[in-house]
């Protein structure tokens, strides 16, 4: 499956000299959907994953597929003021200013074999600060994965020593 001629490229969305990653074209594929699910699946079934993490907004597509598929369960990292129960918060930096994500305090039990999911690694920022909060709560964080990475932007560096999974990644802008 080609997966990279299915992600189709917005230039100056939401704002002007962002080259917008949409998904929404390769969600609408069948196989391409099926793809993703599939080949997640096939990197992590061995790995007892209990809790699957999707981060808000489209981390929350395929995370809840992917923990069904593993048979763990979905937990989201959502932004503040969307969650009920107690909870704790992470800031983080952006290119300007900053901002903030959360999660329930008893999202999980200490020690749970937990997995990572967003759609799209930029500059890392995000997966980072959700990381803090996942080992904040005594997670263990087997994986971050990722439809697609922006490997340009060097977003590994801030989140180093995990195991990473990129399905499609790109060099160059
Ligand atoms: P970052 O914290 O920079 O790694 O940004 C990650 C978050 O921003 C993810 O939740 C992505 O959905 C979103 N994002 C950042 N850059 C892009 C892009 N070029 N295309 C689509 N989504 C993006």
């Amino acid at each position: 499956m080609d997966l990279n001629s299915k992600i189709r490229t917005i230039p100056d969305f939401p704002k002007k000299g962002i080259m917008f990653k949409d998904i929404t074209t390769v969600l609408q594929d069948a196989e391409a959907l099926k793809f993703c699910i599939d080949s997640f699946y096939g990197y992590y079934k061995d790995k007892q994953i209990t809790k699957v993490i999707g981060i808000e907004s489209r981390g929350f597509i395929l995370a809840p597929a992917l923990a069904y598929r593993l048979g763990a369960g979905f937990v989201p990292i959502r932004k503040p003021g969307k969650l009920p129960a107690e909870k704790i918060r992470q800031e983080y930096k952006l290119e300007y200013g900053t901002d903030t994500i959360e999660i329930h305090k008893d999202a999980f039990q200490k020690g749970e074999r937990v997995l990572l999911h967003d759609d799209v690694l930029a500059t890392g920022g995000t997966m980072a600060a959700a990381c803090n909060l996942v080992e904040e709560l005594g997670g263990q964080i087997i994986g971050l994965s990722f439809i697609i990475e922006l490997a340009f932007l060097n977003p590994r560096k801030k989140i180093t020593g995990y195991d990473i999974h990129s399905l499609v990644s790109y060099s160059s802008e």
